[in-house]
């Protein structure tokens, strides 16, 4: 697929530093253990393309990702760390803020949420920021192969209801790395977002 093409193009400090604000690209999202390594392994068709930084409260870099001239994937750090002083936390939301307004080639952006407790606090943060600058977002209900599935048909109504309160162009579906259960969906996603 279009998506197996992803390689690795440049790190960033932090989304301040990132350059090339040319083209389109579309980022990734979530609460560190979330699954976004996996998706973006999974979805790219590479066993290590994102790699997960198992060391919380570390500075952890943003990883661009090319598909070809002018077309990325923006894996953004994971949040959500307990550890991690508050002073941090905040900056790095003051940053996400910043980027989700003024990054002009940023069309999506893809929040990855464990199924089992999604729209914690600073998940819902991202999404108001996103909806407030127009980005449209797919919320990604990770690990769907941990729940039967009447509990995950469950889970993702709720999740849609809850997603409403947002007012804006928030997409809900569910996704497994384990056994690929979205992905086309995703895929097709993104591919609105990249014109393809
Ligand atoms: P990240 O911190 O958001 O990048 O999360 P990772 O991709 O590293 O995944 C965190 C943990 O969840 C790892 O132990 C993964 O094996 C596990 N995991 C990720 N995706 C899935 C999935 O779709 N199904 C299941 N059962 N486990 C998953």
């Amino acid at each position: 697929t279009y998506y197996t093409q992803a390689k690795f193009s440049t790190s960033a400090p932090d989304i301040r530093h990132l350059e090339g604000d040319e083209g389109i690209e579309v980022a990734f999202a979530g609460r560190s253990n979330a699954g976004k390594s996996s998706a973006l392994n999974t979805l790219a068709r590479q066993k290590n393309l994102a790699r997960t930084s198992k060391t919380p409260g570390r500075t952890q870099l943003i990883n661009v990702f090319e598909l070809e001239e002018g077309r990325r994937l923006i894996d953004l750090p994971g949040y959500g760390f307990a550890q991690v002083p508050i002073a941090m936390k905040k900056k790095w939301q003051q940053a996400l803020g910043e980027y989700l307004q003024k990054r002009k080639s940023l069309k999506g952006l893809v929040v990855l949420m464990d199924i089992r407790h999604p729209f914690k606090d600073l998940d819902q943060d991202l999404i108001y920021w996103a909806v407030e600058a127009n980005i449209p977002v797919l919320a990604l209900l990770t690990k769907s192969d941990k729940l039967k599935a009447g509990k995950r048909k469950a889970q993702l109504m709720m999740a849609q209801e809850a997603a409403l309160a947002f007012m804006g162009d928030v997409t809900v579906q569910t996704f497994s790395s384990h056994n690929r259960q979205g992905l086309p969906e995703l895929e097709q996603m993104l591919d609105g977002w990249f014109h393809r």
